[in-house]
């Protein structure tokens, strides 16, 4: 049965998807296949910040919080969504946008901005000037009891930062970060839970992630 119910915000993993600039390519192989072995097997053969995928503290934090010491309720609960498409927000997330939505900030689990971004995903554009938080959102975002602020765009920092500022503000006060969702457009003004379980990686910084929406 399908279920509209719940959205799925996660890319396909496959060759030749995008990858951070400069990252390794995923390889995606089959060793076997039904018809020659009588089953099928896959390998994968990709960096855990591959696709969408949940970035964690002990990724910019020397002995920061890591995957598999996660309660896997850190993963799930309420959502909201951010609509800054259309010029709603300009291509830099300020502070004085985000402050319209402080009631509905307050009472949520997980951030999702959704800049419509993700439309450019198998294009060369993807990976260049898409929309980001400024350092003073997310000073603010820190000061909101956050379990994840997630994006429909490569990075929560521009490609090539070299100090990171907003992964810096957001992973050091444990707001998980998302990045690579797709499809937010969808959960605009819903009301709904988000997912986003990783693989339980021993000491793992990130991990690819099935990153949905299921709807009230
Ligand atoms: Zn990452």
């Amino acid at each position: 049965m399908i279920s509209n119910h719940v959205i799925d915000l996660s890319h396909t993993l496959e060759n030749g998807m995008p990858v951070y600039p400069g990252s390794d390519i995923p390889k995606i192989e089959q060793i076997a296949g039904v018809a020659t072995h009588g089953y099928a097997e896959t390998r994968l053969n990709m960096l855990t910040h591959t696709g969408t995928h949940i970035d964690f503290p002990a990724h910019l934090i020397e002995k920061g919080f890591t995957i598999d010491r996660a309660p896997s309720g850190r993963f799930y609960g309420p959502g909201i969504v951010i609509d800054c498409r259309l010029g709603k927000s300009g291509k830099i997330i300020r502070r004085s946008f985000l402050h319209q939505f402080e009631s509905r900030l307050l009472k949520t689990d997980f951030v999702l901005f959704c800049t419509g971004w993700s439309q450019l995903w198998n294009t060369p554009k993807y990976n260049e000037n898409y929309p980001m938080l400024d350092e003073e959102a997310a000073e603010y975002l820190a000061t909101l009891n956050l379990k994840g602020a997630g994006f429909d765009t490569p990075s929560a920092d521009p490609v090539g930062s070299e100090n990171l500022p907003v992964h810096h503000i957001l992973l050091s006060n444990n707001i998980f970060l998302i990045e690579n969702l797709t499809n937010l457009g969808l959960l605009v003004d819903r009301s709904f839970h988000f997912a986003c379980f990783p693989l339980k990686i021993k000491d793992g910084e990130s991990s690819p992630v099935r990153a949905v929406g299921i709807m009230s």
